[in-house]
């Protein structure tokens, strides 16, 4: 291989990596909001099963405070009932007491109704709460996690980035250096490629003309890939 061509595929090499080094640093904070987005999904969650339990709390007091109206006007008509003389009157409170007794019958089936929907609420509430212990203890370490993976990113950027001024400064070839990179954002990081024993190049897959393969095998000069333009080794 030419001892230019053999630089620039190192130097591509190290373009590889910094090109994988940045794509992960741009990752790892959209991984960072897509962990804390699922915590706050669950600390909603939780909100929501308190609420709704809460809500069905308040009822149940209602319902409560309505038999206990019921039942002081029960005392109420009964103490009257006795304290009349008129067999008429008698008879009317006698009906009212049974009215309110009905309506209290009723509120308290509606007062049973209420519980067993509270002691589903409660356990909603209890999974709800479980769920975002878990999911907390879980993003708290992703995230953690995250952030050393992002600063051993940066530093393994850093040091590619070093190692990339020295191979350019080492192929000190401003032409060249043109061709290369021009290539690999072309070539989206195949600007040097291989050309098989088939003739074929393993940027574009197409074959090259026998000229072609014979200038990459000789290193006479650099060949490029009549198709695609990649530099070509052998
Ligand atoms: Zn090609």
């Amino acid at each position: 291989m030419r001892d230019d061509v053999k630089k620039l595929l190192s130097l591509q090499e190290t373009d590889q990596s910094i090109q994988s080094l940045e794509a992960e640093l741009i990752k790892i904070p959209q991984l960072q909001e897509a962990a804390k987005e699922q915590l706050a999904n669950d600390t909603a969650a939780v909100a929501q099963a308190k609420a709704d339990f809460q809500a069905n709390e308040v009822e149940i007091k209602n319902v409560e405070l309505d038999i206990g109206t019921r039942k002081n006007s029960v005392d109420r008509l009964k103490n009257q009932q006795f304290e009349t003389k008129k067999n008429e009157e008698y008879t009317k409170l006698g009906e009212e007491v049974v009215r309110y007794e009905g309506q209290i019958d009723e509120l308290e089936t509606r007062e049973l109704e209420l519980m067993e929907i509270a002691d589903d609420r409660r356990q909603k509430m209890a999974d709800a709460e479980a769920a975002l212990a878990k999911t907390q203890s879980f993003v708290d370490q992703e995230i953690v996690d995250l952030e050393a993976r992002a600063t051993e990113r940066k530093a393994d950027l850093a040091e590619a980035k070093a190692t990339r001024e020295g191979k350019v400064a080492d192929i000190n070839d401003e032409e060249l250096m043109d061709t290369y990179t021009r290539l690999f954002n072309k070539r989206e990081g195949s600007a040097i490629v291989q050309v098989t024993d088939q003739k074929s190049c393993k940027s574009c897959h197409v074959q090259v003309t026998p000229a072609t393969y014979a200038l990459a095998q000789s290193g006479a000069a650099i060949s490029h890939c009549d198709n695609c333009g990649a530099i070509l080794f052998p």
